[in-house]
């Protein structure tokens, strides 16, 4: 920058020099011009005092001695050249035919520069009609003039080059001078660019009428690029926050599938690190569902969604919805779809369970209706004859309808867990009572069991409300006698560790083999079906339990071993804690 700035200066002051030169030697040349024309005047006059006409040789030579350097001529009005200081009058042509002698003739005075044929170099020639006809011709050379202008030149000459070396001098110091704002506002501003100040506004620039207030000017603008920035990274945090707090994956593709932009969910989802996930959608997974639906969008531009189950993804299924973009672009790159994607592997294994459930709900309902349907028909058939066979039949067709009521009771105990939420003044529900009211009611079927019950342990309150303490303490307590030995017993013991209340309800019964110890709190899962079903059970007992125990913060486990017995273990919140 400076040395353009001394090139421009240098490049001005020459121009200016060579523009001034000119003109002074084209003035010094006119003055020159001016004196000799003045001069020859004068000698002319001088001439025409003397006899040019009666003596025009004596004239000449006289004239030859006062000036060497000029040259006269006498001519005759006629043109015949009477006397020359340079060459003989006699040899010379007729000279009516040039122009300063033709000019002189008519006006009294004439002028020409050109080359003179006698002497052959350029000339300017000043003539002069006597008053006797005669005309007189001064001239001297335009070389001598010349020679005398180029001797005032010389002196503009030298200042010319004096003033270009003054320019040469001063001219990098002077382009310091003028960068020196500019130099200091650069500085500032790459400070600022390299992070090492805020603002360009240094103490000592604010005095500087130069920098100063292009400073101020800068820093406003910094100021004011630093607040739009803020803005915009403001912005972009909250869309990035909305998009990273999202459970669901969002994918941006080009025209080519190709992911524009992917947020962490769907990077989470598709087990993807937290760089990767560029290149075609493609990659993530092979689902020919997925190219197809791909296809879909951009030719038809019409959205789709489907359910993506790929072996990458395990046993997780991940619904995609699909939806065309159009006019769109993302950082430069032309947006074609976006890809909602979310994990409905638990909502499809809900389904799963519910449509299991329905079909196992039909099934035990179809067992009773089928048995009763029979034992209808044979007593309508009249098949049966004797009145004792008929009693039988119509208590099998009780025991079969009360076993319908409990599956239906069962069901609908279960529904209503499903959907109740815990009201906030949960109400409180004495274990130690509650498991001796059920001892009394499971008295007659324990004694005919010959199973024995035993409860003890301290009063303690749970935070469950007593009605559904007892359906789980029944369920449990009912399930120890029946899945007993003659002689067998079911002991419940209630304890308090720190802010929990602990049931343990065990037996000596048959116990549950290992495999079949986590299905067991499963809906309609019974180990051995024979046996279940003649002691009456729904296969949902189990299943009541877990659900009240989830519903109250409890917690459920069981310990069991074939042929030696089974120990469930429940803790619930202790009342007031
Ligand atoms: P059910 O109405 O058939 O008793 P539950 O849900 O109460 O249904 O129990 C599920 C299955 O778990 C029973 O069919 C039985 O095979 C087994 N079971 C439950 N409790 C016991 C226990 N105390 N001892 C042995 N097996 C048990």
């Amino acid at each position: 920058m400076k040395r353009r700035l001394i090139g421009a200066t240098l490049l001005t002051v020459l121009a200016a020099l060579l523009v001034s030169v000119s003109m002074g030697i084209w003035v010094f040349h006119q003055r020159e011009m001016d004196d000799a024309r003045q001069n020859l005047r004068e000698l002319l006059t001088l001439v025409s005092l003397g006899s040019p006409e009666s003596d025009p040789q004596s004239v000449a030579a006289q004239f030859a001695q006062a000036a060497p350097d000029k040259r006269l001529t006498l001519i005759a009005a006629d043109g015949t050249v009477l006397a020359d200081t340079v060459a003989d009058a006699a040899a010379m042509e007729n000279h009516l035919n040039r122009a300063e002698v033709l000019q002189a003739a008519s006006t009294g005075w004439g002028e020409a520069v050109r080359p003179s044929e006698t002497v052959g170099r350029r000339m300017l020639y000043i003539t002069m009609r006597f008053p006797g006809g005669v005309i007189g011709r001064v001239s001297t050379s335009i070389s001598s003039i010349n020679g005398l202008m180029w001797k005032s030149v010389g002196g503009i000459f030298l200042a010319s080059l004096a003033a270009l070396a003054l320019s040469t001098a001063l001219a990098g110091p002077i382009a310091g001078m003028v960068l020196r704002p500019l130099n200091a506002v650069g500085d500032a501003l790459q400070a600022v660019l390299d992070g090492t100040q805020e603002s360009p506004s240094l103490p000592r620039y604010e005095r500087d009428g130069a920098v100063g207030p292009l400073m101020s000017s800068i820093d406003r603008l910094v100021e004011q690029l630093g607040r739009y920035i803020d803005d915009i990274r403001a912005e972009r945090d909250k869309v990035n926050l909305v998009l990273d707090c999202m459970d669901e994956g969002l994918i941006l593709l080009d025209q080519e599938g190709n992911i524009l932009a992917i947020n962490s969910a769907a990077r989470r989802l598709f087990g993807l690190g937290e760089q990767a996930g560029t290149g075609s959608i493609l990659h993530l997974t092979r689902s020919r569902r997925l190219r197809q639906a791909l296809r879909q969008v951009r030719s038809e531009q019409e959205a789709a969604m489907f359910d993506l189950e790929d072996a990458a993804l395990g046993d997780r299924s991940l619904r995609m919805f699909l939806s065309p973009v159009t006019g769109r672009r993302f950082e430069g790159e032309t947006v074609g779809c976006s890809i909602l994607v979310s994990d409905v592997t638990e909502l499809k294994r809900a389904e799963g369970i519910r449509s299991e459930f329905t079909a196992n709900v039909s099934h035990e309902l179809k067992t009773p209706l089928t048995s009763i349907k029979g034992f209808t028909d044979m007593l309508s058939s009249g098949m049966v004859q004797s009145e004792e066979d008929r009693k039988r039949f119509l208590t099998m067709i009780g025991v079969e309808v009360d076993r319908l009521i409990d599956l239906i009771n069962d069901i609908l105990k279960l529904s209503e867990l499903e959907s109740v939420s815990i009201a906030q003044h949960s109400e409180a529900g004495n274990v130690l009572e509650e498991a001796r009211s059920v001892q009394a009611l499971l008295l007659p079927a324990a004694q005919q069991a010959e199973v024995s019950i035993t409860v003890d342990g301290a009063s303690a309150m749970a935070a469950i409300p007593a009605a559904r303490l007892k359906e789980l303490l029944l369920n449990l307590m009912e399930n120890g006698v029946k899945y007993n030995e003659p002689g067998g017993t079911v002991s419940v013991q209630v304890s308090t560790l720190g802010d929990r209340v602990v049931l343990t309800v065990a037996d000596t019964g048959i116990g549950i083999p290992p495999e079949a110890q986590s299905r067991v709190f499963e809906r309609f899962y019974r180990v051995d079906r024979g046996r279940a079903r003649k002691n009456g059970g729904t296969g949902l007992g189990l299943a009541i339990v877990k659900h009240i125990a989830q519903l109250y913060g409890g917690t459920l486990a069981l310990e069991s071993r074939p042929g030696v017995g089974s120990t469930f273990t429940i803790t619930l919140p202790m009342s007031g804690k």
